[in-house]
């Protein structure tokens, strides 16, 4: 029987406004990665359909840049408004297609939301300055201007707010996007477009293309001059691709890229604290996010009673359909990201690390990983170097400050670090040294819609979310005046 949340999603593209078949006829296939089974088919978009989406955003770009930034903020509002009407629908929708458990659903599609309520309250902050010149005298203005089309490629672990991050604000800027969403979890965006259709988004402001050839449409996006923004989050290897490509047009790219976050706990650190904090910083999402807590260092002092009590809380959580009420870890996406957990942790083990809880799969149909927490894990180790993604907790000890320093630094991610401590001098002087766009001090969660968002190095380039958001889909223009 078909679960009532897939009854009425659309799976064709949403292109101009229009809902419509790929040119070519080509589709693809979405499955519940927690049964295996496929829940839809979609329109796969071609080149020319991409090719059609610039077109509509081209003629409906200039009457939305021109808008009341207020106009522009009351539709977004109304969006945030009416996607909370239909939330319990749209965190079904991404269970169904994603894997991950309700309460993880149900927690992105409010975050999601949220991005839209915030950037409706920054439509209206596009301010500019004024200036003098100090020694010519003239008036130096400075305005913002919408930047034009962007393209934005989001991927499949949080599949409205990875999104919604990235069109509220363009949105509000007064840009026309093009969307991308991941092959695997494209249902949820197509089922927004009736909400941001209703909340009065113009044709053609907003179009959704899934595909199973990325790489191709999306390199034909960037080279249209038409394209003035690429906005991506995904892995860092394919965001590499994107920036050369965005160098040809030398179009705007912002970058929210992988990661390969530590998570210290000091010797003075309220341990209950630390171990609820690891709890949110590793499991939220089964750990498949950018987020995630990568590398615990714990100091020697805590190390024991850390590791039990976060083992005996990661072992008692409740495996499953995360569909089920009560299951608090759903399947992982898909068997490559299954695969590469086992992988991990058997490569950890092999290098002498000791698996406390956990360690293996689940048999049966979906991608299940047991809650696992591993200790005397060697610097070596690949989970130590790449991101787990996945119910993993991978610790080491550390002696002193100074060590866990140069292990927290020792990486060319930096995304986000937690440190735990209850001393806030040496928590925010420790932090000012780290070398991450994002610390959580005392906090397991740093993801705010009110909030900086981004990475350091290899982890990306530019800001989501904040005042700074908004700014990545405006340009900056002055004007010299002779008063
Ligand atoms: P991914 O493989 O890089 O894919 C992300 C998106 O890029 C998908 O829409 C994908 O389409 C598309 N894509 C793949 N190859 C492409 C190409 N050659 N040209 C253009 N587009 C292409 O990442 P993922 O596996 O979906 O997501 C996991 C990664 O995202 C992790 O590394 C995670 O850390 C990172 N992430 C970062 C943040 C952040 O804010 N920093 C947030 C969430 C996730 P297909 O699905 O069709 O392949």
């Amino acid at each position: 029987m078909m679960d009532p949340a897939l009854a009425d999603v659309p799976t064709k593209l949403f292109l101009g406004g229009e809902w419509r078949d790929a040119s070519d006829g080509a589709t693809l296939e979405v499955d519940n990665p927690a049964t295996g089974e496929v829940i839809a088919k979609v329109a796969s978009a071609s080149i020319a359909d991409g090719k059609r989406a610039l077109d509509a955003a081209e003629k409906a770009f200039p009457a939305w840049a021109a808008a009341k930034p207020r106009e522009r903020g009351e539709v977004l509002r109304k969006a945030f408004e009416l996607i909370m009407e239909r939330k319990e629908e749209l965190a079904r929708l991404i269970t169904l297609e994603n894997g991950k458990a309700l309460p993880d659903s149900r927690a992105e599609i409010a975050y999601a939301a949220e991005f839209f309520r915030w950037s409706a309250e920054e439509a209206v902050r596009a301010i500019g300055d004024l200036y003098r010149g100090p020694s010519s005298g003239a008036r130096i203005l400075v305005g913002h201007k919408p930047a034009g089309i962007a393209v934005l490629i989001t991927p499949w672990n949080f599949p409205a707010a990875m999104a919604t991050r990235k069109i509220g604000p363009a949105l509000a800027a007064g840009c026309a996007v093009i969307l991308k969403p991941a092959s695997a979890t494209p249902l949820t965006m197509l089922a927004l477009m009736p909400i941001l259709e209703k909340a009065g988004v113009p044709k053609g402001i907003i179009s959704v293309l899934p595909s199973k050839q990325s790489g191709k449409l999306v390199d034909a996006l960037l080279h249209d001059d038409r394209v003035r923004v690429v906005s991506f989050t995904g892995s860092t290897e394919v965001g590499r691709t994107l920036l050369k490509s965005a160098a040809d047009n030398i179009l705007v790219p912002a970058m929210e890229l992988g990661g390969n976050a530590p998570f210290v706990v000091f010797d003075d650190a309220d341990v209950d604290a630390a171990v609820s904090g690891a709890i949110i910083a590793k499991m939220r999402n089964i750990g498949e996010a950018c987020t995630a807590a990568n590398r615990f260092y714990v100091h020697n002092k805590v190390h024991d009673v850390f590791a039990k009590k976060l083992a005996d809380r990661m072992g008692a959580m409740k495996v499953g359909n995360g569909l089920e009420e009560g299951i608090e870890v759903g399947s992982l996406v898909n068997a490559e990201t299954r695969d590469k957990v086992v992988e991990l942790v058997d490569d950890a083990v092999q290098r002498g690390a000791k698996v406390l809880t956990g360690g293996s799969i689940r048999n049966g149909p979906g991608y299940f990983y047991q809650p696992t927490v591993m200790v005397d894990v060697p610097e070596d180790a690949r989970c130590f170097q790449e991101e787990i993604f996945g119910p993993v907790a991978a610790i080491a000890r550390f002696a002193d400050e100074a060590e866990a320093m140069q292990k927290c630094n020792a990486t060319q991610y930096g995304l986000v670090a937690y440190v735990f401590t209850k001393d806030l001098k040496r928590g925010l002087a420790f932090s000012e040294k780290l070398d991450f766009g994002m610390i959580g001090l005392n906090r397991g969660l740093v993801s705010d819609p009110a909030a900086p968002f981004g990475g350091m190095k290899q982890s990306g380039i530019g800001r989501e979310g904040a005042h700074h958001g908004i700014m990545e889909f405006l340009e900056t223009q002055y004007i010299s005046v002779e008063w």
